[in-house]
């Protein structure tokens, strides 16, 4: 099909931002550091959020926490030494109200403009503080004597930016780039039938909008990105994203994969040495893995299932099919502890059937890592690792299968580059073989954060998913409670009595966004207030800095049941299973993620005894950590919880992806958005197969910039 548009006359928007007038060469290169090349990334440089100065806000009405504009003079001003420099100036608007403007960083001139009786006009956010409101490092100008305040006529947009590049003037750029906007018909790229269809609006009118609202704009609406133009572009940005990953799964299954195949004596011995029978819904999930294997084309499969439902079993049948069929299995798990995990389980399983299995991570080094990677080159058919998996120098002899345990932490880009390392299929002298086209190997995702319907369909666009929706039998529901860290005492106690009575506990210290220090030292204080209620050798300590042998230790210790407390800093999230342990206490709770605390309490609950989970908290709680608190304590159910935390938490941190910000969208907002999921599926559905052109457009419009720079 001829493309809808000829490229020279009617794409302005391909041009490069030096066709903008104004724009010299400077300017380019300060504009290619936000990924902006061409003119129509300027059109989709949407702002972040809008500054209201379209009106003057009496400080009788200023709230905490809003942005506003106020007017005042200069009643007072106190310049502070004392820990550093220190601007405070008192203004008043005549109400008999006061707002304190807090300077940290100021010059000589400011100090001296900001005199007793000068007239102000600022723009900031209100805070609470020492003394009543104030304003830290607010916008301000000098008004003149007595003139009326000309306040804005629209609502400023405030766009991301970069250093040495102001919003005024990057608002200007792309004013005079939106200038240069083709019609709309010209414009779109979702075909007009579509259009009509899902009651889609003039994408021309929604980036006029957005990037300059009208004086009588609702702020609210437009503040919570629910106004129609926006959604309009939201929903284009959905598309493109699902576009994306799709075309990603396209290319990837356009090769070949070795059919992989299980030996039937092989699977029967290995069911054998299980001390347990599948359950239900493991055998489906396993068979839908087998049937993806046995094809020519690989498979993309993600495996969600809540904590305990037995993945790894089902990871483990995938993994013989592979060693049945004379190809490597790599599996990766993205903490060493969980790696270390599941080597365990897997020689544990394997090898009596003479199957060895390999182990890498970071801390593998000098003669023993070479002779690992020689032997991986030479075909050794298991490697078991962290994401050391993926470094250079890794070279596999026939990878026919690769497992990524706990997805959702290394995020898309990390799996995609994976799968790229599984491409490099030179070693192999039969891997080129079928039609000349290259082997790739087939691909099995899991992950213990169910993740909500809605984001999976976004997400994992590029992936089929199983679930395993049922847990083995005899487990009993956690009984969870949140206790304030006032009461800390009463729940040594408990800890006491539990462990009299011969049951095993958990001391989780989470201390986020802290060195991997601090998180050690909070543990260890944690483990000497332990260890003098219950005694010292009843009493593990395992934190992230202590080598994994040493961790090793502590672990089977405890496993052994020798410790009857294990107090851990958060490398114990994942994966850990220890069937004895009934206890689980968590501190610093309300700081947590709920699929972070329901991935903890999963640690627990696995035996046939009741647990419990105490929930440890620093008061006081806000009003959200108060609500997720509570969700913890009704719910069990890990889709429930997952849902609950995409819509209080949003969709970065659900998925743990927020640094590498692959999720983070320019106006998107999957827990906001999610109504509009299945309109893109459909869309994204037709475009592919009718027009794949508009298709590749759209992912140039709205990821092409992004990804040049990413690449830059
Ligand atoms: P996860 O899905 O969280 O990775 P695991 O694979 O670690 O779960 O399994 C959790 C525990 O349940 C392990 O002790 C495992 O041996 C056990 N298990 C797995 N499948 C079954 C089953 N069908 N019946 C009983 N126990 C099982
Ligand atoms: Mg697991």
């Amino acid at each position: 099909m001829a493309p809808r548009h000829p490229v020279a006359a009617a794409e302005p928007g391909l041009a490069p931002v030096s066709t903008v007038p104004g724009v010299g060469p400077a300017l380019v290169k300060t504009l290619a550091r936000l990924g902006l090349e061409r003119v129509q990334d300027l059109w989709f440089h949407l702002p972040l959020r809008y500054e209201d100065k379209t009106r003057v806000t009496a400080m009788a009405d200023l709230r905490a926490g809003e942005r506003a504009q106020v007017e005042g003079v200069v009643e007072a001003v106190e310049r502070g030494f004392r820990y550093r420099p220190q601007l405070k100036v008192a203004i008043d608007d005549g109400s008999g109200h006061t707002l304190l403007l807090r300077f940290f960083h100021f010059n000589r001139a400011q100090a001296e403009q900001l005199v007793p009786g000068t007239r102000l006009l600022c723009y900031g956010e209100i805070r609470h503080g020492a003394h009543g409101l104030e304003m830290v490092h607010p916008q301000y100008r000098r008004l003149d004597g007595n003139d009326a305040v000309a306040v804005d006529e629209v609502l400023s947009p405030i766009y991301p930016t970069t250093e040495g590049l102001g919003q005024k003037r990057l608002a200007g750029v792309i004013g005079k780039a939106l200038a240069l906007l083709p019609p709309a018909s010209q414009l779109e790229l979702i075909p007009p039938a579509l259009c009509a269809e899902h009651g889609l609006t003039s994408l021309r009118e929604a980036l006029l909008y957005v990037h300059r609202p009208p004086p009588d704009a609702p702020l609210a609406q437009l503040v919570l990105g629910r106004h129609p133009a926006q959604q309009r572009l939201a929903f284009e940005e959905l598309l493109t994203q699902h576009l994306s990953l799709r075309r990603m799964r396209e290319a990837v299954r356009m090769r070949h994969a070795p059919p992989l195949v299980v030996d039937p004596t092989l699977q029967r011995r290995f069911l054998a040495t299980l001390a347990f029978k599948l359950t239900r819904a493991q055998q489906r999930v396993s068979a839908e893995v087998a049937q993806d294997l046995a094809q020519t084309k690989p498979m993309l499969r993600l495996v969600q299932g809540d904590v305990g439902s037995g993945k790894t079993v089902v990871a483990a049948l995938a993994a013989l099919a592979a060693v049945s069929s004379g190809h490597q299995v790599a599996l990766m798990a993205p903490t060493e502890l969980l790696a270390e995990q599941h080597l365990h389980n897997f020689r544990q399983w394997l090898r009596p059937l003479g199957i060895e299995v390999e182990w890498l991570a970071g801390k593998v080094t000098g003669k023993a890592r070479r002779q690992v990677l020689e032997r991986v080159a030479q075909g050794a058919p298991v490697l078991v690792g962290t994401h050391a998996l993926m470094q250079e120098g890794v070279n596999f002899h026939r990878l026919g299968l690769v497992i990524v345990d706990e997805q959702h932490r290394f995020g898309v880009q990390q799996r995609l580059a994976l799968r790229d390392k599984g491409m490099t299929g030179a070693n192999d002298p039969e891997a080129v073989a079928i039609d000349g086209a290259e082997q790739v190997p087939h691909q099995l995702v899991l992950t213990a954060t169910p993740i909500p319907r809605t984001l999976a369909m976004s997400a994992y666009a590029d992936l089929d998913v199983s679930s395993i929706d049922e847990l083995p039998p005899g487990r009993t529901p956690v009984q969870t409670i949140a206790i304030s860290n006032a009461r800390r005492f009463d729940v040594i106690e408990r800890v006491q009595a539990a462990c009299a009575e011969g049951r095993q506990v958990y001391w989780v210290c989470t201390l986020i966004e802290e060195s991997e220090q601090l998180r050690a030292q909070a543990a260890e204080v944690a483990h000497a207030e332990l260890s003098a209620a219950i005694g010292e050798t009843r009493v593990g300590l395992i934190h992230g800095r202590m080598k994994p042998a040493e961790k090793q230790r502590v672990m089977d210790a405890f496993k052994a049941g020798q410790l009857a407390v294990l107090v851990a800093t958060t490398v114990i999230e994942v994966g850990v299973d220890v069937p004895n342990a009934s206890v689980m206490v968590i501190e610093n709770s309300e700081r947590l993620g709920l699929a972070q605390l329901h991935q903890l309490r999963g640690r627990v609950g696995r035996g046939a005894v009741a647990s419990n989970c105490v929930l440890l908290y620093q008061p006081p709680l806000g009003q959200l950590a108060r609500e997720r608190l509570q969700v913890m304590r009704d719910s069990n159910d890990g889709f429930r919880i997952a849902e609950k935390d995409l819509e209080l938490r949003g969709p970065g941190e659900v998925l743990g992806t927020r640094q590498t910000g692959q999720l983070s969208f320019r106006i998107a907002d999957l827990a906001r958005d999610a109504h509009l999921l299945p309109a893109v599926q459909q869309v994204g559905q037709n475009m592919l197969a009718d027009h794949p052109q508009q298709a590749s457009q759209l992912i140039e419009r709205w990821i092409g910039g992004a990804a040049r720079y990413a690449h830059a």
